[in-house]
């Protein structure tokens, strides 16, 4: 028997694994897909952010979710790329809450003229707000590159791994425990705990215990586009926001594009593209009429009240959840929390508020 099954790859099943095996369990990963992060985590924007997250229980896991970065980023782990934000907003109002909000909470932010210095070269100062913030601690996350290089050194500790290993049941014993798995195709793997870390699948898996998470899953369009000499700076304005992605090309998407995809599935995307890319190239006009080097669609696993879920479940012993829909910030972290929790049994005050079991009061009427 293993101590515990860490269900799913991306970012969050491969942080848990990773330091799990560093807390000395005996872990076993199994991936529905052929390789790790290949899901959201493989679509993502992944920009490391806390700003305009509120309640203050969720900025703070954010905030600490960022630091996480940066100190496992300064300790060697690959694929945390520190790099400023620049914001402006259509809602001024918003923009004040948000940074008076962040001064009193401590998070780093400063406001700029857009043509300050720090607005990188190639953006069209004119398409900036007069209001800009800088926010100069923030980074984006190579999801793909962080979770392959954590899969591999909890495997380096000792951990089994499994690819198209989809879990099917999850099985409990007697007294309601959980005690295994079953595989689809057949085979079990037997285990004191699983930790359902199945991204836009955890609903499905939660339901294996009749586990009472919500997810109000959305699709997000995301467009890599060529640009020489890139962007040193993350760029959000209300229509579109960009990052760097690599030394000559960018990362691109829009909320706007992102609400026209709510239609039926299967809609070709040749035209939310075009919007995309006329978009990007009102801030950085050395983009207009590129062409993508990639498009992909990704899956946010959207807690239906907006918070993450992480923690056991009361009513099933050995069923923990970790699930959340801003795993580029905090996927580090949670995978050392949710490590500590397991091993030492001690509830880390910074997941306090994201027991899974509030869902049971979001589901009664
Ligand atoms: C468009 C978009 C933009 C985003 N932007 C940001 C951002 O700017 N900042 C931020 O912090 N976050 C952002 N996110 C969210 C972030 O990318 C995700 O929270 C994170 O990637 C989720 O990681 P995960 O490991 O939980 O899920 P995933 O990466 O989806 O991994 C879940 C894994 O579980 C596997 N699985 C599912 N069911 C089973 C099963 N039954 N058995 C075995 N395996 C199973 C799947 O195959 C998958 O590999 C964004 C997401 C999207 C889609």
């Amino acid at each position: 028997m293993c101590d515990v099954v860490v269900v799913g790859a991306g970012i969050v099943g491969a942080s848990v694994a990773w330091n799990l095996t560093l807390a000395g369990a005996r872990v076993r990963v199994l991936e529905a897909a052929p390789a790790p992060a290949t899901a959201a985590s493989a679509a993502s924007f992944s920009r490391a952010t806390a700003f305009g997250k509120p309640p203050r229980a969720y900025f703070d896991l954010n905030h600490a979710g960022l630091r996480e970065l940066h100190r496992i980023g300064a300790q060697g782990a690959p694929g945390f790329h520190p790099c400023p934000t620049l914001l402006w907003a259509r809602d001024p109002d918003r923009l004040d809450a948000d940074l008076a909000r962040a001064r009193q909470w401590g998070y780093a932010a400063e406001e700029v003229a857009p043509d300050a210095p720090a607005v990188p070269r190639g953006v069209d100062r004119a398409a900036l707000s007069p209001r800009v913030v800088r926010l100069p601690d923030e980074g984006w996350v190579d999801l793909p590159a962080m979770a392959g290089w954590m899969v591999d050194r909890a495997r380096r500790e000792g951990a089994e791994v499994r690819f198209g290993a989809r879990v099917e049941r999850i099985l409990t014993d007697a007294a309601g425990a959980v005690c295994g798995v079953a595989l689809a195709g057949g085979g079990r793997v037997d285990a004191r705990t699983v930790v359902n870390a199945a991204g836009a699948g955890a609903e499905e898996v939660a339901g294996l215990v009749g586990g009472p998470l919500a997810l109000a899953p959305t699709p997000g369009l995301l467009a890599d586009l060529p640009l020489p000499g890139g962007v040193d700076a993350m760029l959000l304005g209300p229509d579109v926001s960009v990052r760097p992605a690599g030394p000559d090309g960018v990362r691109v998407r829009s909320d706007g594009v992102d609400a026209r995809l709510a239609g039926p599935s299967g809609e070709p995307l040749d035209s939310p593209v075009r919007d995309l890319i006329e978009r990007a190239g009102r801030v950085l006009p050395g983009l207009r009429g590129t062409r993508p080097t990639a498009v992909r669609v990704g899956i946010r696993a959207f807690p239906a009240d907006g918070g993450s879920s992480v923690g056991f479940l009361d009513a099933v012993p050995g069923y923990y959840e970790a699930v959340t829909h801003s795993g580029a910030t905090l996927g580090a972290l949670l995978g050392r929390l949710v490590a500590d929790e397991i091993s030492s049994g001690g509830r880390p005050d910074l997941l306090t508020p994201f027991s899974p079991d509030r869902f049971h009061s979001m589901a009664t009427p």
